[in-house]
């Protein structure tokens, strides 16, 4: 007998049929004679729809009110698959986040998991029940409902099979697994049999929504193996591990994230110390700076241009003027309408020129580069969002051709 957790996204738990289809792919689990613990998301675009709810009462409002609304999704979701699960006779228990003992910090919004007291949920495995757990959501020191970010129910799965040593970790999603790219967007995307942590993570964190890239990191802290794979189609998906026993693949992935913007501050006073007065600046806000481009000095003045995330860009508007209250407006720049694309893969530390090959590829579909940015596993460019997914298709056409293998 193993311990199972299984999570289930927002959309296959999107309307009835779905959620009755996921309970039997849970009692089927259960009936082969394992412990399974089951973490659901909210209902199809259920957190979408209860955000603009939010902006359309107060776009000012409190973080701790929009937890407090969010949490909301999924314990809808668990209520309606406990229910479904005691139509097909299994002896079920739905909790919410902190009934399952999630403690997190005070973070509203984008809280982080500090511990799980397990003893509750063990004691219902005890009585031999399947639990069917709210992912995305945590109790803070003071007692209120947090919520883990934008896909935090990924998290809420690991870090459950992390605290329980559980046997597997499946995360069922509407797609068979890990692509080569979003199987959505482009059309000759590869399923991958597996793929390593580190990979896994870039992809993530630079766009591939298939997985939260906190879980990923919290699967390779814990050394929790993940299996990607379908709720609608029972095949074997895609495996996340230390290591793949495939060779080094060059490229593992290509991605998009469109969630950035760029902001220039232009005519600074060349001068030690400017960089630094306005990064401790953005670090103290807890905006994360991405790629940092400094021009040369010439006559006096220099020019920085940096990228964070789109919903940052206000704030880190506000934090160029306060550390240069004499700027003038016209010298800060905020630029939204860019997307970041980018190739992730281990192999690439071993293959000089793969840079040359994806901006060869991006020149031949006459797509212009405005920012470079690499690191061991991965290249990342700027190019104007419109011709993101045009860029995305180049560049993945490039690394994998159709006919072959991967
Ligand atoms: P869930 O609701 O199950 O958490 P998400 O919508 O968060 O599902 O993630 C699944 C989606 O991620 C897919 O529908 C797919 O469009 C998108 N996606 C983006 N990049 C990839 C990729 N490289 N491989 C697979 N899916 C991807
Ligand atoms: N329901 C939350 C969201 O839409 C959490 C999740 O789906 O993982 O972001
Ligand atoms: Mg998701």
């Amino acid at each position: 007998m193993a311990l199972i957790v299984q999570k289930f996204g927002g959309s296959s738990v999107a309307d009835a049929e779905r959620v009755m289809n996921v309970a039997n792919i849970v009692a089927n689990t259960y009936r082969d004679g394992n412990d399974v613990i089951v973490v659901v998301s909210a209902q199809g675009d259920t957190t979408d729809d209860l955000i603009a709810k939010a902006e359309e009462i107060n776009p000012k409002h409190s973080r701790r009110e929009m937890d407090q609304l969010l949490s909301a999704g999924e314990q809808i979701s668990i209520s309606l698959l406990a229910m479904a699960l005691e139509k097909l006779r299994i002896p079920v228990i739905s909790l919410l986040g902190w009934q399952a003992g999630f403690k997190t910090n005070s973070q509203y919004t984008i809280a982080r998991i500090k511990k799980i007291d397990v003893d509750r949920v063990n004691s219902e495995l005890d009585k031999n029940k399947v639990i069917v757990v709210a992912g995305f959501q945590g109790l803070n020191k003071y007692d209120d409902i947090t919520t883990l970010g934008r896909g935090g129910s990924d998290t809420s799965a690991v870090a459950l099979a992390a605290a329980l040593h559980a046997d597997k970790c499946q995360i069922f999603t509407d797609v068979e697994g890990v692509y080569t790219a979003d199987p959505r967007k482009v059309k000759n995307a590869y399923k991958l049999k597996e793929i390593t942590y580190d990979e896994m993570l870039e992809l993530a964190t630079l766009g591939a929504q298939v997985l939260n890239n906190r879980s990923v990191e919290m699967a390779k802290k814990y050394h929790v193996e993940l299996e990607v794979l379908s709720s609608l189609n029972p095949i074997p998906g895609t495996m996340v591990k230390e290591v793949t026993k495939m060779e080094k693949m060059l490229i593992r992935g290509v991605t998009k994230d469109s969630n950035v913007a760029r902001l220039s501050v232009l005519r600074l006073e060349d001068k030690p110390g400017i960089a630094f007065n306005l990064f401790s600046k953005l670090a103290a806000k807890k905006i994360n700076v991405d790629i940092i481009l400094q021009s040369s000095g010439r006559r006096g003045t220099k020019d920085i241009t940096f990228t964070v995330a789109e919903d940052n860009a206000e704030l880190a508007r506000d934090c160029i003027m306060e550390c240069f209250p004499e700027i003038e407006e016209e010298n800060v720049i905020v630029d939204k309408s860019i997307a970041k694309v980018s190739i992730v893969g281990a192999g690439m530390e071993t293959h000089p020129g793969t840079a040359s090959r994806m901006f060869d590829a991006l020149y031949s579909a006459g797509i212009n580069i405005e920012m470079i940015s690499t690191s061991e596993i991965k290249i990342s460019v700027l190019v104007d969002q419109e011709m993101a997914d045009r860029a995305v298709s180049a560049v993945h056409a490039e690394f994998f051709p159709e006919g072959r293998e991967y």
